[in-house]
């Protein structure tokens, strides 16, 4: 099978995802070229810091941090100061590539975002290490704030397909989304935009998600496989079917069509991918240390352990 992946259509698109598995280790091995030439042999790893958490005001059907949800988590509004500084302190000690801070919400009032901001400006005096925050939909007018703090970068995950959207959350639109990716970039942010596999969804909302995150040409790209979280109105969703194959053909398919993109395999990865991460890594150039939002996740030291195991290297990331 000879795999040409320039100018993909949406049906090879699909023929990705349908691949018989015995023909995965052929994929991988086409797809470990791509990575190659972009990424060489590195993986990046980030450390996720939950800033504000809980209480969302949006009905997200996966998230345990909707006001929907019954899950038990922590609820908390945005953490101290201290608390950033220490955690940004373990990114530039352990030479993390990036310091990602998740704020629970849709909107934000403008006292919020400046003092979130007023945070940021002071972590960015102590240290360097480039910061990512995912904080829901921005005006205009924090957007230029928080960059004139210092973020970096701004994750917005589109999810799923437009089409599938309004099945994982009706308070938000897909479309606000778009918008809101679209002001960040006219700013000058750096894009990190994903999805969550395991929905619901069917093999055509995942390659429509990716081909509208081909659109946005993003710097990073996070993959999400579901765990349902009790709780939370996805707490029973089937997922059976995701197998380590099927998860490698989605995030093999996601750097096809992001070739120079990040690709992070994110939430998900410690559950569906154990004991394959050496043909994760054929696709994937990044990952979380230390758990997610609301999830635990592999420890710094084990995340190091996993990368080198594999025989991919970990690497500083600079801005
Ligand atoms: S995903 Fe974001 S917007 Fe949706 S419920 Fe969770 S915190 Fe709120």
């Amino acid at each position: 099978m000879i795999f040409d992946f320039r100018n993909l259509s949406r049906d090879e698109a699909l023929s990705i995802l349908n691949l018989p598995d015995e023909n995965l280790s052929e994929l991988l091995d086409a797809v470990y070229a791509v990575r190659k030439k972009y990424k060489g042999n590195i993986v990046n790893i980030q450390l996720l810091t939950n800033a504000r958490s809980g209480n969302c005001s949006q009905n997200c059907a996966y998230c345990a941090q909707s006001h929907n949800s019954k899950a038990e988590i922590d609820r908390y509004n945005c953490i101290p100061y201290d608390k950033l500084l220490q955690d940004g302190y373990v990114v530039q000690k352990k030479n993390l590539a990036r310091h990602c801070i998740g704020l629970s919400g849709i909107r934000f009032t403008d006292p919020e975002i400046n003092e979130f901001a007023n945070n940021i400006r002071e972590l960015k005096k102590e240290m360097q290490t480039p910061i990512c925050c995912s904080i829901g939909l921005l005006t205009p007018e924090q957007a230029q704030k928080l960059k004139e703090a210092g973020v970096d970068r701004i994750n917005h995950n589109l999810n799923t397909s437009r089409e599938f959207y309004p099945n994982i959350c009706t308070t938000h639109t897909y479309e606000e989304r778009i918008l809101n990716i679209k002001m960040l970039q006219s700013i000058g942010f750096e894009i990190c935009c994903g999805g969550i596999i395991g929905l619901g969804e069917n093999k055509t909302d995942i390659v429509d998600m990716l081909f509208e995150i081909q659109a946005i040409n993003p710097q990073a790209v996070p993959i999400n496989f579901l765990i349902p979280v009790e709780g939370t109105a996805l707490g029973n969703a089937n997922v059976s079917h995701l197998t380590p194959e099927y998860c490698l053909k989605v995030l093999c398919l996601a750097r096809i069509l992001t070739p120079k993109s990040d690709i992070r395999c994110a939430a998900g990865r410690e559950v569906y991918l154990k004991g394959k991460e050496k043909w994760m890594f054929y696709a994937v150039d990044s990952i979380f240390a230390s758990g997610y939002l609301t999830a635990d996740g592999q420890s710094i030291e084990e995340t190091i352990k996993v990368i080198t195991d594999a025989g991919f290297q970990y690497c500083i990331e600079t801005t």
